[in-house]
């Protein structure tokens, strides 16, 4: 392997220089610096207003990174039909979601339940001294840390959320003088990072003055040290439940296969709730679905996925996140995850993409987007367990597929033609595709 030029190569005060002179530094580092720049401007934006909002997104921004979006229709969600917008790049994820979608339009459809709403924060900090004086001091300066965020919180309880609990936690058994105020929030239609930090902050900030001045205090019991303020992306209390169900002998075209595809499939997720190595990547199908909604959402897909991955462990070992059952003759599946979505806030109203995805879903508040989430993550679920206990994964995903290796191979538009035709009864992989490149090529 050709090792890049680049490395190895240190740069001062990079973020200073001007787009052009980082896309000359940036290119500098390669072997051939034009055809470096060239892939830089290929995916540069003609637009340059549009470009400039790009740019000023993140720090060094280069150029544009692309990511497919597509659609899928036909879901029917709580009675409503939507078509969901996915950003992503694995290419059978769009085709089992629209699959799942079209399944259960004849079946009723999915239902989506909100079950709770509430955001956490946690303001960290060290105090040296009698726990129960700590106590007696947070009884009495409870109101006061609060009243000391009403500037910030104004304008989210005019819209019905703000601060609804705070707490002292006395965390001194795992460290030393380690204790918590531990927040809760309802933060409306936005996802609310940066409203929970800057009232932590805040929180924070009143709690070392209140603590330096409190006359029971020792000096050392005085000196509060806040070691940090920050939301957890993990929120077990925001919570959405996505189902389908129907009775057992609907699923398939003839009784017997629907019994047999029922009991296959519950077995199927039962092995991913005991079994940590087929758990992972049960979810990880559940993020296939997850995280393309909420990444063309616009929203913070690092946070989704950290906190639903901290559910799936929730009992100490990782487990599946979607259960499924055969009761009185009727089979359900179903999702519960925790998300914290926005429909405002971050780049949301920004960026112009994520705009028209909001508008395709109906321009859902944050407990709609929720609800099309989990759908989205069930439908994926479905397919893909679907898949493993009928055909098998590789079918379905090979033929999905098919094109990436076509183009690998630098095939032309009449040799896709043929393939295409070729393997629409033949099991694609990539030996086989280029083998049949090579016969097509011959001739
Ligand atoms: P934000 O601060 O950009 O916008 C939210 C604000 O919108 C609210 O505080 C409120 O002032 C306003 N608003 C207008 N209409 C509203 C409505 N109907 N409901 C609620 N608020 C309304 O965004 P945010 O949601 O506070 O934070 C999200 C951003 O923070 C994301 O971009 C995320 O990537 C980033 N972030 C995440 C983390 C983390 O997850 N650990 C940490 C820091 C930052």
């Amino acid at each position: 392997m050709i090792k890049g030029k680049g490395q190895g190569a240190f740069v001062s005060g990079f973020s200073k220089k001007t787009k052009v002179e980082k896309l000359d530094w940036i290119s500098q580092q390669f072997h051939n610096p034009v055809q470096a720049l060239e892939v830089l401007q290929n995916y540069n934006h003609s637009d340059k207003e549009l470009q400039t909002l790009h740019d000023e997104f993140i720090e060094n921004a280069l150029t544009n990174f692309y990511m497919p979006l597509g659609v899928a229709p036909n879901f029917n969600i709580n009675g409503t039909v939507l078509t969901i917008p996915m950003a992503i790049e694995e290419s059978s994820v769009v085709a089992a979601a629209s699959n799942a979608a079209k399944f259960w339009s004849t079946k009723g459809g999915f239902t989506a339940t909100i079950l709770g709403t509430e955001k956490v924060g946690q303001v960290h900090f060290m105090y040296h001294g009698d726990s129960q004086k700590l106590h007696q001091f947070f009884e009495q300066h409870n109101a006061a840390l609060l009243a000391s965020t009403d500037e910030i919180t104004h304008n989210m309880r005019r819209r019905g959320g703000g601060i609804t609990a705070l707490s002292l936690v006395d965390k001194s058994d795992a460290i030393a003088d380690y204790y918590q105020l531990d927040v809760r929030f309802e933060t409306q239609d936005a996802m609310g990072a940066n409203f929970i930090n800057s009232c932590l902050e805040q929180l924070a900030t009143q709690l070392k003055a209140l603590a330096a001045k409190h006359p029971d205090f020792s000096e050392e019991e005085k000196a509060i040290e806040v070691v940090m303020s920050i939301l957890s992306n993990y929120v077990p209390n925001c919570m959405v439940e996505a189902a389908v169900s129907c009775p057992v002998n609907e699923l398939l075209p003839t009784v017997e296969d629907s019994k047999l595809f029922a009991e296959k499939f519950v077995q199927a997720v039962r092995i991913a709730e005991v079994e940590p190595f087929r758990a992972v990547t049960h979810n990880k199908g559940i993020m296939n679905g997850i995280d393309a909604v909420v990444m063309a959402s616009g929203n913070d897909f690092r946070a989704v996925a950290a906190g639903i991955h901290a559910h799936a462990a929730a009992s100490g070992q990782y487990r599946s996140l979607s259960k499924a059952e055969i009761k009185d003759g009727i089979f359900r599946f179903s999702l519960s995850v925790p998300l914290a979505v926005g429909t405002v806030g971050g780049l949301i109203k920004l960026h112009p993409l994520v705009r028209w995805c909001h508008e395709l879903m109906g321009t859902p508040n944050a407990q709609e987007l929720m609800q099309i989430v989990a759908v989205a993550g069930l439908a994926q679920n479905f397919a893909a367990v679907k898949s493993l206990v009928t055909t098998g994964i590789q079918q379905g995903h090979m033929k999905m597929h098919l094109l990436n290796i076509l183009n690998q191979h630098q095939a032309t538009e009449s040799e896709k033609k043929a393939a295409i035709a070729h393997f629409k009864d033949n099991t694609v992989s990539h030996h086989r595709v280029a083998n049949l490149l090579a016969k097509l090529r011959n001739a």
